[in-house]
């Protein structure tokens, strides 16, 4: 699943030179003019990362950025502060609210997409192409193959998604809105049952190299990645 980029920024010079930078770089990009829209966005689609304007028309960047802390659902959300006031202070207090990291005014698009993918290989590793392995499974993203102890593993696409966020976010239990939102990108008009469904195949699939443990049911939460027992 490549990366999907949430651009906020009131500027349309600026918002289209990331646009096209980031877009250059491979990922995908949705813009917003304002907070607002954002939000709306946000609703609908969980993004991989949000580039947030400090100073935008109504809400301002930083009530944005506390906003999405306050939400559990966007809590962990990847966000870079973009601004062009460059004094100690500011930066200090957008890291403060809980933006990961900051660009300033005017940046060179390499720096900004250096830092997008920084930030993403940190906080997004599923939407990157490094192969993982555990226990003996072993997914590439590059070449989309999976093998369980060495034998071929053949996957649907949500499969092959499911399996590659659990993987790269193991030891801990994800509820099914939060798998609908990272796998299926929508957690409004996909139905919870649907995450059910595809764990079922996914496991099925993995019987045979026996991993098919590795996913856990965790009753009443969700599903864990674990090469740890139950
Ligand atoms: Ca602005």
């Amino acid at each position: 699943m490549p990366a999907l980029i949430l651009v906020v920024e009131d500027e349309p010079a600026i918002q289209s030179l990331i646009e096209v930078n980031l877009r250059r770089a491979g990922l995908e990009v949705l813009l917003a003019g304002d907070a607002e829209t954002a939000h709306k966005m946000i609703n609908e689609v969980l993004p991989s990362l949000v580039l947030l304007d400090w100073m935008l028309p109504g809400m301002s960047g930083v009530d944005f950025a506390r906003r999405l802390r306050s939400d559990p659902r966007t809590r962990d959300l990847p966000l870079i502060m973009v601004t062009a006031r460059a004094e100690e202070r500011d930066k200090i207090e957008g890291l403060e609210i809980g933006a990961d990291d900051y660009i300033t005014k005017p940046f060179s698009p390499r720096e900004m997409v250096a830092r997008v993918r920084a930030l993403l290989r940190r906080h997004a590793p599923q939407v990157t192409d490094a192969p993982v392995e555990i226990a003996g499974l072993r997914l590439d993203p590059a070449t989309h193959r999976v093998t369980a102890q060495g034998e071929t593993v053949t996957l649907g696409p949500t499969e092959f998604r499911l399996l590659h966020f659990l993987m790269t976010h193991t030891e801990r239990v994800h509820s099914r809105t939060v798998l609908l939102d990272q796998v299926w990108g929508d957690h409004v008009f996909v139905e919870e049952r649907t995450v059910d469904v595809h764990i079922r195949r996914l496991r099925a699939q993995l019987e045979a190299g026996h991993c098919d443990q590795l996913i856990q049911t965790v009753r009443g939460s969700g599903y864990r990645f674990s090469a740890n027992p139950e």
